[in-house]
């Protein structure tokens, strides 16, 4: 059983991936798949795929001065959780039931269409436009206009223990930036109340916390000024690969449009 499944991996659901794989959960993020073929996964997908794929420039997303290619920054963001140690499928899900009704500790079942079950302890739903699958939960939903969100806490903790929702499906505003924000934010409740030995998350140069006396804090990480200038050589070298040729694919256009 996985501890974790995200089901969604648009810009909230890769970032909680990001979080919880590096916090050491065993971590699946399942995608309904989007751009076809979908650039870095296998199998072909039937789905929709994050809406950020209809963006034509991401021109608010701090760090790219001038912008970024919306696909661009999905595959880069999807390589970052596979590096972090998450597994991302292509798969729709259809619908979530506890193992065992009576033990909401004893994790849930994922049915997707056409493939095999699928087991997690804990569940993020991040799959903006789509909450169906969450309905035999009653984990409490919002109709607003034909849109659906799902009710969360502060936290991301929906009324069921072990599901929790991110994203703009959780009634965050519709801006990449924010749902990534809160995707790292669900993933963060999902790491303490899974016990995770973990604190902050950071890398820190040498001596940061040892010098005081302090023990490097579980989750964070003290590198050597040699380390610091590998990883920013490699870092350098990935993207100067990764931005070296144009992208030629054009922004998924809304669904209505398309079907015209
Ligand atoms: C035309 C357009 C332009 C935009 N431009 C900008 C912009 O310039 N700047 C900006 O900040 N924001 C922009 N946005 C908004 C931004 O795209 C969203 O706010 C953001 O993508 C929301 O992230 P999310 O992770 O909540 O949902 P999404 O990124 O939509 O991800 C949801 C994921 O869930 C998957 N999924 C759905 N159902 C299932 C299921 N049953 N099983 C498995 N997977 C499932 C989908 O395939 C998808 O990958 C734009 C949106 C549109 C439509």
């Amino acid at each position: 059983m996985r501890d974790v499944c995200i089901v969604g991996g648009g810009v909230a659901g890769l970032a909680a991936a990001i979080f919880t794989a590096r916090a050491g959960l065993n971590t699946l993020v399942i995608d309904s798949g989007g751009r076809t073929p979908p650039r870095s996964l296998t199998q072909s997908g039937n789905g929709d795929g994050s809406t950020l794929e209809r963006n034509a420039s991401l021109e608010n997303y701090p760090g790219f001065p001038d912008g970024v290619d919306a696909r661009r920054y999905l595959d880069l963001t999807r390589e970052q959780a596979r590096t972090a140690g998450a597994t991302i499928e292509l798969g729709r899900v259809t619908s979530i039931e506890p193992k065992d009704e009576t033990a909401l500790e004893a994790g849930f079942v994922l049915e997707t269409e056409g493939g095999k079950p699928l087991e997690a302890r804990r569940v993020i739903a991040a799959s903006w436009a789509d909450s169906e699958y969450l309905v035999p939960l009653d984990v409490g939903r919002i109709q607003r206009g034909s849109k659906q969100f799902v009710s969360v806490d502060d936290a991301g903790r929906t009324a069921v223990d072990g599901i929790y929702a991110a994203g703009r499906l959780a009634n965050e505003p519709h801006q990449a930036i924010v749902a990534a924000g809160h995707g790292a934010k669900v993933a963060l409740a999902v790491i303490h109340d899974s016990d995770a030995n973990f604190y902050h998350d950071w890398v820190a140069p040498e001596g940061y916390f040892t010098d005081r006396g302090r023990e490097v804090p579980p989750g964070c990480e003290e590198i050597s000024d040699d380390e610091r200038r590998r990883r920013d050589e490699q870092a350098r070298a990935r993207l100067l690969e990764a931005f070296a040729e144009p992208l030629d694919e054009r922004p998924t256009m809304h669904p209505s449009v398309a079907e015209e």
